[in-house]
């Protein structure tokens, strides 16, 4: 009696790890999830029966075993080194020339795999049986959380269930990472709202919140999976590369980090980074980079250590921060042009430092080509300085009522009717007077970067227009304090500022009015090159198709949108109207004629926060000193100026060695007032 209970026990044992392996590292299961439901439960309650065969390695131990008071420490017999992080190519190339150096030759191939956004842990196997796990602690000792890592679903307890890998080392310390995918973050986070719980973040802060649970059977409820990347005992005798110790990893039934892929180079690796980063957005883990390792063992003992880090591996953060939210409801936002565009209402999370609630979606073209619907969870992403938008859906965690979104059949402001343009991405409302479009152009017009109306946001401008006090840009230049005043929440201070800010405006000069009337195509950059050219908005206005399309960086496409918008009544007459209220419509002399500045031929790149001054006017000042202003370092640039916080833009310049000078330096170099080198 007894021998069969034992007996069989074994044998559901093998059964269960040979299921467990096939779901989780074949990804081809084949049974159901409730006949294997079945065989645990028996094997529970034989266990249960005969508490004489209960064992540490026992697949039972997935479901959690019984609490325990608090951890013990566990010395790692290597450390667990932390990995250093860069974000440009240059800094790859930097690394890579570092081994070649210690190498003495270009290293062999290198390895590449996401890196997961999870909580780092060390397992260690004797003889292909789990006997600890732990967490990294401070690199050289870790919490011992083995009950719990025993309770993670793809970390065998045993290796190697079929049979196939070879003998199994007797001392394997197998060091990944423990990570939440998307779905299995969702799940939990909607089980404590629930409860009237608190919710977690995001899926690194659920999982370090997981692992450091003392009841293990909590710890199986919530899913955890585990991404293998790397050994931490010596293995250089049965293994010669990463890729050999990988490829055992996969037959012994550790799930190691994928996709992996193995360049022969740097340059190969770097030429991976952007498919990667449009690859990562479709994973159900959260990845924020890519980690790249020297593949062959040899290799990376002589490449060796610096104090904290490997000099044989190096991480690769991508730019843009991801986060999960869900969409609440979606508003049709109606631009200058017409054009409806989709806007989400999200629940508010934190992305990149700020609280975010709403985010684009592009048009309907997008919303249809990735099925993003009403009630959808969603990953959000938010890249630099850029308002965020919406990448794509979770559409495993779509509930069935989800509604596919579809352009309205009236525009949502006038009611007029919708007509999709050409290339049928877009649908946009062609009623000139809709009061959505002339909300839009009075935005524009007032922004900073336009005209550079001092308190006229947003509100305002719907009181102003639904108020029948503003039609047009022009129609600001009639109202007077008492028109402000008989607004609600405006008092007579208040009116009187705006009326100074309005008359102030006409000053602004040629190229921030062409940025400010919102040509198609024109933004700031072009409207400067299109001022710069022709010196009054008279010369614009007359300029042929070809003259316009000679002008610097003028293009065809823009050139056409410029020409039409001139040929056009309505735009005229508002030109003529804002000129008669007295806008300035030229530069104070065309720029060619203009004395060349002590920065002239210099291309300059601004990065981080400069102190007094805003984004605007600091470009405004290096311009007027003659400068070209890029947005981002190239082979062009002549030097970065670099304020507080300056990020990746000044890192990379340096790794280009192109000069990066702080704006003290800047101004005892180039004395901006006089306008010379002192
Ligand atoms: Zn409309």
């Amino acid at each position: 009696m007894k021998e069969k209970a034992r007996l069989e026990i074994e044998r559901l044992r093998r059964e269960i790890e040979r299921h467990n392996f096939m779901y989780y590292v074949e990804n081809s299961p084949e049974i159901s999830d409730r006949e294997f439901d079945g065989l645990m439960q028996r094997l529970i309650d034989l266990e249960a029966a005969h508490p004489e065969f209960r064992s540490q390695d026992s697949p039972t131990m997935k479901v959690g075993g019984a609490p325990v008071e608090g951890f013990a420490r566990i010395r790692h017999e290597t450390p667990m080194l932390s990995i250093e992080f860069v974000r440009t190519a240059e800094k790859l190339r930097e690394f890579d020339g570092r081994a070649r150096k210690k190498l003495g030759r270009a290293p062999s191939g290198w390895v590449v795999e996401p890196k997961i956004d999870g909580v780092a842990v060390s397992l260690r196997y004797e003889r292909g049986v789990l006997v600890r796990g732990g967490t990294r602690g401070d690199g050289n000792e870790g919490d011992d959380i083995t009950a719990n890592l025993s309770a993670v679903r793809d970390i065998p307890l045993r290796l190697d269930p079929l049979g196939r890998a070879g003998q199994a080392p007797e001392v394997l310390e197998v060091r990944g990472e423990a990570y939440m995918t998307w779905a299995a973050f969702e799940n939990l986070n909607l089980k404590l709202r629930e409860a009237g719980e608190q919710a977690f973040a995001n899926p690194r802060n659920s999982t370090a919140g997981t692992l450091k649970l003392l009841d293990s059977r909590t710890v199986a409820a919530r899913k955890l999976s585990f991404a293998a990347h790397g050994t931490g005992s010596p293995v250089g005798e049965r293994f010669g590369t990463y890729t050999e110790i990988r490829e055992y990893f996969r037959n012994a039934g550790i799930p190691a980090a994928s996709p992996a892929e193995r360049c022969k180079d740097m340059e190969e690796v770097i030429s991976l980074i952007g498919r990667r980063e449009e690859e990562r957005r479709n994973l159900p883990f959260p990845s924020d980079g890519i980690v790249i390792k020297a593949d062959d063992l040899d290799e990376r003992e002589s490449i060796g250590f610096a104090p904290k880090y490997p000099r044989w591996a190096i991480a690769f953060k991508f730019d843009a921060e991801a986060a999960m939210s869900s969409i609440l409801s979606v508003d049709f936002q109606v631009g200058q042009s017409g054009q409806v565009t989709p806007v989400a209402n999200m629940e508010s999370v934190e992305l990149g430092g700020t609280v975010v609630s709403r985010a684009s979606l592009h048009n309907f073209e997008m919303t249809d080509r990735k099925d993003i619907r009403r009630g959808d969870r969603v990953i959000v992403e938010k890249a630099g300085e850029i308002i965020p938008y919406v990448v794509r859906s979770i559409i495993e965690l779509r509930s069935g009522d989800a509604e596919p979104l579809r352009p309205p059949d009236a525009c949502t402001v006038c009611g007029g009717p919708l007509t999709p343009d050409e290339a049928r991405i877009a649908v946009s409302c062609g009623n000139a007077g809709c009061p959505g479009r002339i909300k839009a152009q009075l935005r524009l017009y007032a922004s900073r970067g336009a005209m550079d109306i001092e308190g006229l946001g947003d509100r305002l401008i719907d009181l102003l227009v639904d108020g029948g006090l503003a039609r047009s840009p022009a129609d600001l230049y009639a109202l007077g304090a008492a028109d402000f005043e008989s607004l609600e929440r405006m008092g007579p201070k208040s009116a009187a500022a705006l009326v100074s800010a309005i008359e102030a405006s006409k000053g602004r000069g040629l190229a921030r009015l062409l940025f400010a009337l919102g040509i198609q195509h024109v933004g700031a950059e072009a409207a400067r090159k299109i001022a710069a050219r022709f010196g009054s908005l008279a010369a614009v206005m007359s300029a042929g198709l070809s003259e316009l399309e000679d002008a610097e960086a003028v293009g065809p496409v823009l050139a056409a949108s410029v020409h039409d918008f001139f040929r056009d009544g309505g735009n005229r007459a508002l030109v003529d109207r804002l000129a008669s209220a007295g806008v300035a419509m030229g530069n104070e002399a065309p720029a060619a004629e203009s004395e060349p500045g002590p920065l002239h031929g210099k291309t300059v790149v601004v990065t981080g926060r400069i102190e007094g001054h805003t984004r605007e006017s600091i470009e405004d000042l290096l311009r007027g000193m003659g400068a070209s202003v890029a947005g981002s370092v190239s082979g062009k640039t002549s030097f970065v100026l670099a304020g507080e916080d300056a990020g990746s833009k000044a890192e990379k310049a340096r790794g280009m060695g192109i000069p990066v000078i702080g704006y003290e330096e800047f101004l005892t170099s180039w004395n901006p007032q006089k306008g010379q080198k002192p």
